[in-house]
């Protein structure tokens, strides 16, 4: 296996689905079935859960919801997300899940105590990640990056709806784009390529994380990556076009 421990960040977006808001049934079954796949095949995967298909912090402007509180609101959305994630994998398979929290909630979570999370990924337990940092200010693409170098993850995944690698302008509007083999941290930063914050990208800079940006609507990506093999487009190092 080329990675033996990744860590996925699950955006809200690819719960949702088709929808703009809430949880498409299909996609989690499928979100649950990717998780499994990877599982069964013996990696060891982390889970940072996004919540933007309940509530993002940017979102509290709209009532002149200070951003510090709109973030808690933005937080306590991953945590539903990760407790539905939980019953939907419990459900769909045999394997171990626990979710750990960067926000104590007792009764229905573990806190994120950071070698009893590297304990259960050794043990072969998926571990989904929930309330990001704990902290606002950010959205949980930075928090993906930290918890992966915590935990000694090989890369990281993301998980991101309606794209399939990274792309030299947007697609949506240049014919002439071109994706992105793989592509240098400083590129995605100077070029503002938007795959993920870029106080994230600068953070897997900065310790040489590898990010992967896949269509994870395609069955199988994950795992595929996890063997070696290209898919989308990987974020490291230097520059290379398709
Ligand atoms: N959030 C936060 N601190 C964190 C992680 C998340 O305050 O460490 C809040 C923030 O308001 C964010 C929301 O939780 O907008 C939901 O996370 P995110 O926007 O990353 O969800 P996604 O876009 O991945 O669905």
């Amino acid at each position: 296996m080329h990675y033996r421990r990744i860590l996925m960040k699950l955006s809200g977006g690819a719960i949702a689905g088709d929808a703009a808001w809430g949880f498409a049934p299909i996609a989690l079954n499928h979100i649950a079935d990717e998780i499994l796949g990877l599982h069964q095949a013996g990696v060891q995967v982390g889970v940072m859960v996004g919540g933007g298909n309940i509530f993002r912090g940017e979102l509290g402007e709209t009532w002149g919801i200070e951003r510090a509180e709109a973030d808690n609101i933005g937080m306590m959305a991953t945590v539903i997300n990760s407790l539905l994630l939980r019953g939907v994998l419990q459900a769909r398979g045999h394997a171990e899940v626990r979710v750990m929290t960067a926000i104590p909630i007792n009764t229905v979570a573990e806190p994120f105590i950071r070698l009893r999370a590297v304990r259960h990924l050794e043990n072969q337990v998926i571990v989904v990640l929930a309330a990001g940092t704990g902290n606002p200010y950010v959205t949980t693409d930075y928090p993906a990056v930290q918890r992966a170098l915590e935990l000694r993850a090989d890369a990281l995944l993301a998980a991101k709806n309606g794209i399939d690698g990274i792309y030299t302008s947007d697609p949506r509007y240049d014919a002439n784009t071109r994706r992105y083999r793989t592509v240098a941290y400083d590129t995605v930063i100077r070029n503002d390529l938007r795959a993920l914050d870029q106080s994230a990208v600068l953070l897997a800079r900065d310790h040489h994380l590898p990010i992967h940006v896949f269509d994870f609507d395609a069955p199988g990506a994950m795992l595929q990556i996890c063997q070696g093999a290209h898919v989308g487009t990987r974020i490291g190092e230097e520059d290379a076009l398709e």
